[in-house]
């Protein structure tokens, strides 16, 4: 038997971020979270009050980036934008192109290469990157607090354009939330799940209180899916939590429930993630035919099991911020990453902001970057599991993700070289989003 004593304290600790979270519908109160301190954490989750931007809105150039235009626009009225002079990590996995330009116009990327290849359209805004490096907006895949209008605008001012809210309680408005915020500019996509699905007394109900969307039966799971998916749910999460991480036995879906909601999300081209803490529920995330994984398990998980994930084509969330924040030995976390990674599993990066109650980075998740780094990845294979990865795990694959023509323009320029020192990601020159400069 393993000694969990760090239990107790996540026990109260979620208890205070999620069960605050689960208890009271997003939008009617701004409840505050409190963190492991006591100290009260500056978090909203209702949307911004303050006037969006209009889409088209961009922010006039400051003379750091040296704009050289003398106009703006073009002749039938469209924005077009040129970032020259730059090196660019175009989030495929290709080598990074020096002397790289791009350019978009309105929320599109419209050319994207070498200087000598790309012509810069007349009229376009000119921006010099001065050899700084442009990458793809990233994401954070697993969050929750995402249905905050501060939170969305730090995120996005750190180049973290789009994160995906894994769990929050059940509310009548959490998608009209989102898609509140969702027409702010100067907030972070969010993708969200509302809540997680589960059975009567289990997780996240057990242990924590929280509130879960209760699936009674194969018929209720397929009536229930379909539901939430009306309401608005972009992904659907489903809790595989059989409880040994807690000591205890919690009530889980059955394998007919579990992929029953699987089959019926996937009906309606949604994909749905798992979470899961400890390596005996792996077992239940095959067979349910999920896509991703929220967490890496906190023990050891055997080379059989990866090599099931990796043929099975699943996603893997780290979250090693999370396991930093609870305290346990990373070892085992960290080694199931480096086995997954050299089995030639795929990663996208995602810290489970505000699943405990720690001070999580809020902003590129540095922090979990140099974990991954500890167990064997590369920057490129972190920048990939931030970008391209986290894009396809988000069903956002076709629009975002990497700086190919006809993308979404959500793009990061940071001083520095990353490949060569991952923190340079921090060293924020310029955020776009939808085509929006939204910092410089
Ligand atoms: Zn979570």
């Amino acid at each position: 038997m393993k000694t969990l004593a760090w239990l107790p304290g996540l026990i109260a600790c979620l208890a205070l971020v999620t069960g605050c979270a689960s208890l009271q519908p997003p939008a009617a109160t701004a409840p505050r979270a409190v963190n492991a301190t006591g100290t009260p954490l500056a978090v909203t989750l209702s949307p911004s009050t303050a006037s969006p931007l209009p889409v088209a809105t961009r922010v006039v150039p400051t003379s750091t980036l040296q704009p050289q235009p003398t106009t703006t626009g073009t002749t039938d009225g469209a924005e077009t934008l040129a970032l020259v002079n730059g090196t660019l990590i175009d989030g495929t996995g290709a080598v990074s192109l020096a002397d790289a330009v791009v350019v978009i116009r309105n929320e599109r990327i419209v050319g994207v290469g070498t200087r000598a290849a790309v012509p810069i359209p007349d009229g376009a805004q000119v921006i010099d990157v001065q050899g700084a490096t442009i990458l793809p907006g990233f994401f954070n895949t697993h969050v929750h607090r995402g249905y905050s209008a501060q939170n969305l605008q730090t995120w996005a001012q750190a180049g973290v354009t789009t994160v995906r809210d894994l769990g929050t309680s059940p509310a009548p408005d959490t998608f009209a939330n989102r898609d509140a915020l969702l027409r702010d500019p100067r907030n972070a996509r969010l993708v969200a799940a509302g809540p997680m699905l589960t059975v009567p007394g289990g997780y996240p109900m057990v242990p924590w209180g929280m509130q879960g969307l209760v699936i009674a039966s194969e018929q209720d799971a397929v009536v229930k899916v379909n539901q939430l998916l009306d309401d608005g749910a972009d992904v659907i999460k489903i809790a595989l939590e059989s409880g040994s991480t807690f000591r205890r036995q919690i009530p889980v879906l059955s394998k007919a429930e579990a992929a029953t909601i699987v089959k019926t999300a996937h009906a309606r081209g949604v994909r749905a993630s798992a979470h899961v803490t400890a390596a005996e529920d792996l077992e239940r995330v095959l067979d349910a035919g999920v896509d991703d994984i929220a967490h890496m398990p906190y023990d050891h998980v055997s080379d059989e099991l990866i090599a099931r994930i990796v043929k099975a084509k699943l996603y893997w969330i780290p979250t090693l911020e999370l396991w930093q924040h609870v305290g346990i030995s990373d070892a085992p976390i960290i080694d199931n990453l480096r086995r997954l990674v050299a089995a030639g599993g795929q990663v996208a990066l995602g810290t489970d902001y505000a699943g405990y109650a720690a001070q999580f980075e809020l902003g590129m998740p540095l922090s979990e970057m140099e974990a991954m780094q500890k167990a064997g990845m590369t920057p490129m294979q972190i920048i990939l599991a931030g970008t391209r990865n986290a894009a396809v795990v988000c069903s956002l694959d076709r629009e975002l993700g990497t700086l190919e023509v006809g993308k979404v323009a959500d793009v990061l320029v940071v001083s520095g070289n990353p490949l060569q020192d991952i923190h340079a990601l921090a060293s924020v020159r310029l955020v776009i989003h939808n085509g929006t400069i939204i910092r410089q």
